[in-house]
């Protein structure tokens, strides 16, 4: 994956670091260091770095005149549908009885929401998650009822397992002694993304394999609403991603967008929630390959980002230009 090259490329030293920048359309400017204040216009903030194409196709959406549901939906089904990405929707990597299981869900800035867990065979999982919430009066369907569901309103059953991600599964056989996995990264990278208007309203995606090689059953963080995703166009959003785990014992993005209502920034929001982390499960600090991190922006386009190890990157499309920036991390 692209990101690999980056971080060899990127000076990783503490503060966020821009590592790329690609202007989306002609006309537009490209500017060299830290993001200049919002000048208002849509901006789409994701985690680790998917493609220019992500964000173009939340902008797309809404110059459209579509919602920002269909921006962010428009925008997370990219990965999904690619087999090269081995942490998201078709091509990822499976549990560790060889079956690709998605984890996904969407979320407006007014509490509306769907989720699909432990969801099989359906490329799409984030249209399903929108069904949930659109068509149903629940928020979270799960395995077997996900899927009839999403076959009962015309999605096609499909094999996600791809050949590379197969032979990469066998491969982890051999060695593994079928363990559960550790999280490290070479084996995650979900996809949380944040759109919002140019008037402040915003909404959110998160869609996921999950760790690669997880027990059956396994579902992170990434489906449930408040830890892998939370918007509130009161407020703004954020999104997780990495050791699931650890995103939820601390409802990391509800605590960061709850922060950012009580004055944060969506930098501080960030870095408190995971210190919040590492305080109450020290053992997490103490696990070198430990990475947990966010996204965040709050309803001014102000953003923020922060994983607890190095290596996080986000996407950030405002005013036109669209950035790949390192993250800042704690564990210095
Ligand atoms: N948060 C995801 C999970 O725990 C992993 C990731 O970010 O790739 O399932």
């Amino acid at each position: 994956m692209k990101r690999r090259t980056f971080i060899k490329s990127a000076s990783l030293a503490g503060a966020a670091t821009v590592i790329g920048t690609k202007a989306l359309s002609e006309g537009s400017k490209v500017l060299a260091g830290a993001a200049p204040a919002w000048q208002g216009g849509p901006v789409v903030l994701s985690t680790w770095d998917f493609g220019q194409e992500v964000p173009q196709a939340a902008v797309e959406a809404l110059a459209k005149g579509g919602s920002l549901i269909d921006a962010v939906e428009s925008a997370v089904m990219i990965p999904e549908a690619d087999p090269k990405v081995t942490s998201v929707g078709y091509g990822g990597y499976p549990d560790r009885e060889g079956h690709v299981t998605l984890d996904s869900c969407i979320m407006d800035g007014n509490g509306n929401c769907g989720s699909v867990v432990f969801l099989e065979h359906i490329k799409h999982p984030i249209s399903v998650a929108r069904l949930v919430m659109e068509k149903t009066q629940h928020v979270m369907l799960a395995g077997d009822g996900a899927l009839q569901f999403a076959l009962e309103h015309g999605f096609k059953k499909e094999n996600l397992l791809t050949k590379e991600a197969e032979a990469a599964y066998k491969e982890w056989l051999k060695t593994s002694k079928y363990m559960p996995a550790v999280i490290d990264k070479s084996n995650h990278d979900t996809i949380g993304l944040l759109a919002m208007d140019g008037k402040g309203a915003m909404a959110g995606a998160c869609t996921t394999s999950g760790m690669a090689w997880k027990i059956r059953g396994r579902v992170g963080d990434s489906p449930i609403i408040g830890a892998g995703l939370y918007v509130d166009s009161d407020v703004g959003g954020a999104t997780a991603t990495g050791l699931g785990e650890a995103v939820i014992k601390v409802a990391g993005s509800f605590l960061i967008v709850e922060l950012m209502r009580n004055g944060k920034s969506p930098q501080e929001a960030c870095k408190i929630a995971l210190e919040r982390i590492v305080h109450k499960q020290p053992h997490y600090a103490a696990d070198k390959g430990f990475l947990a991190g966010f996204v965040a922006m709050n309803k001014d386009g102000e953003v923020g980002a922060m994983s607890y190890g190095r290596g996080l990157q986000y996407t950030l499309h405002k005013d036109g230009v669209t950035r790949v920036i390192a993250a800042d991390f704690l564990a210095k």
